[in-house]
């Protein structure tokens, strides 16, 4: 008689592998003192996919040239079937004019966007993600070329008023100092255990993760972190060897 396998005991999630530490919810509730006093009220945006192309353009720019290169395209593009029917050289020029960088990246990106939604959906239109749930949407977003976990992951929580919680250079490097998450893990699999730690509550979400890339930006600076100003230098493993540095 053949031997019968005992079924396999699921693999542990992350959070099982690295608890999250006591100190969370306190570190939560001292950068959003800091950083972020005024709770948050969810917005939604009136089509998605400009939330969407608005992601694509933040990507290694600064707030200003994002927002001068979405405005320019809007101008030159009312409608994105506008942009779609010019071309990625047209994208290029219009981003170009605009001024910041990776213009001819960031115009193949959006066009080959632009162009899987047509082929696959008919529409350019993201209006109809708002009927469905979470997972429905995340895989819709990652299924576009070059849209990745971070990525679809702003477009739920900035445009859609969705409980995720994007993990950014900033948040990455943060949750290594306080060793919330081990030093090798990347930040795909650091955003996995946050979504797993993290209430599945948008204002929760998007207060922290608010606050914790202002922190990353104004004070845990990548280089020579502020730690002698930080709210959290008592909960921090690595102040000290920051401080006596
Ligand atoms: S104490 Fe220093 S290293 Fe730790 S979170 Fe604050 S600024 Fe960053």
């Amino acid at each position: 008689m053949p031997a019968t396998s005992s079924p396999r005991p699921p693999r542990p999630t992350l959070a099982e592998q690295f608890p999250a530490p006591d100190s969370l919810s306190e570190i939560a509730r001292r950068l959003a003192e800091r950083y972020l006093p005024t709770p948050p009220t969810p917005r939604r945006a009136a089509e998605p996919t400009d939330g969407l192309i608005g992601t694509i353009l933040s990507q290694q720019n600064t707030a200003a040239i994002t927002r001068r290169q979405f405005d320019a395209l809007k101008a030159a593009y009312p409608r994105w079937e506008a942009a779609l029917a010019d071309g990625p050289d047209g994208i290029e020029a219009v981003l170009k004019a605009a001024g910041g960088g990776l213009s001819r990246v960031k115009s193949a990106y959006i066009f080959q966007v632009l162009d899987r939604l047509e082929e696959t959906r008919g529409t350019l239109s993201l209006k109809d993600t708002r009927e469905m749930d979470d997972t429905q949407v995340r895989t819709l977003l990652e299924s576009l070329p070059g849209v990745g976990m971070k990525t679809a992951s702003c477009v739920l929580l900035f445009d859609l008023a969705r409980p995720a919680m994007p993990v950014d250079t900033h948040i990455w490097r943060i949750s290594r100092r306080l060793e919330l998450t081990p030093g090798h893990w990347n930040a795909v699999k650091v955003e996995k255990w946050f979504d797993e730690v993290l209430a599945r509550d948008w204002q929760v979400r998007y207060t922290f993760h608010v606050s914790a890339i202002r922190h990353g930006r104004e004070t845990c600076k990548a280089q020579r972190p502020r730690c002698e100003a930080c709210v959290l230098q008592e909960l921090c493993p690595s102040a000290g060897v920051f401080l006596n540095a």
